[in-house]
């Protein structure tokens, strides 16, 4: 999806390439990069905290949530820290958070952005359960938000757990709700994605619950990402075709 906003954008000299990093030499490889010509670069598992650690200054964003996926360069190696996971979930929303109420499935780093995403988008209510009910309350404290124990009624939710990304028929299995509650709410967000739909967003779909599914949130955190390198706006459609395999617009 970059490599297709860079042609699109008529960024002729700019490239984008994945750069696998074992996390003992994550430190080591980042402080490289601003010399070898790299003006950023998206972190994912398991370096999202490491990132945020060795940044030189970070966002208030990925301070709070504690963890970068996102980071920018000077030529000099100053270190920029930045997490847009969090707004790239607000974006992808049918409706803005204010005022909304959401559960959100999963405690790890992908739960606790969320919740901090909604919590500072205004919502009235937001509440987290984890299969380790313990990092749950450490999450709720933390942030500010509610520790549940179950599954309840809320206008949104939003799967930040890992169930369905490898085996969908458990999905139910692992998860304290059924495919039916998933009527209960308004619009599913499921992080996880995958070739075709998760269980949870194939359950949503039949019950005609709005669905943003996780290529959508990968898009528009990789959106945003792009933005803050480039200083231009993303082109969404083409990052989706990109992302999607689909033909470009
Ligand atoms: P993480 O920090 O490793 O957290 C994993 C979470 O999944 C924890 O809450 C964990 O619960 C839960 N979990 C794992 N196996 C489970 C099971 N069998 N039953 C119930 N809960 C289970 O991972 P993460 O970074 O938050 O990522 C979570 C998922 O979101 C991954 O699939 C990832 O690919 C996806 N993701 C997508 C995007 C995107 O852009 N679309 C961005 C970030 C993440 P415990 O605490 O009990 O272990």
């Amino acid at each position: 999806m970059h490599t297709a906003a860079l042609a699109h954008l008529g960024l002729d000299g700019w490239t984008y390439q994945r750069l696998p990093v074992p996390p003992d030499l994550f430190e080591e490889t980042v402080r490289a990069l601003p010399a070898a010509g790299f003006v950023g670069a998206n972190v994912t598992i398991p370096h999202k905290e490491a990132a945020l650690a060795l940044a030189d200054t970070a966002t208030p964003a990925a301070a709070a949530i504690g963890a970068a996926n996102t980071l920018s360069f000077t030529p000099e190696g100053h270190i920029h820290a930045d997490n847009t996971d969090a707004p790239g979930l607000i974006a992808a929303l049918p409706w803005p958070a204010t005022g909304r109420t959401a559960l959100v499935l999963g405690a790890g780093g992908s739960g606790r952005a969320v919740a901090w995403a909604l919590k500072d988008a205004g919502a009235a209510d937001v509440a987290v359960w984890n299969r380790s009910p313990e990092r749950a309350a450490r999450l709720a404290e933390e942030l500010g938000v509610r520790a549940v124990t179950g599954a309840h009624a809320a206008d949104l939710l939003v799967n930040c757990t890992s169930v369905g990304l490898t085996d969908v028929s458990t999905t139910f299995k692992e998860l304290p709700l059924s495919a039916d509650a998933l009527a209960d709410f308004s619009c599913l967000v499921d992080l996880v994605y995958r070739d075709g739909d998760t269980a949870l967003i194939a359950a949503a779909r039949d019950r005609e619950v709005a669905v943003v599914d996780g290529l959508e949130i990968l898009v528009r955190q990789g959106a945003l990402s792009l933005e803050s390198w480039t200083g231009v706006q993303a082109p969404i459609d083409t990052m989706r075709d990109g992302a999607r395999g689909t033909p470009p617009h």
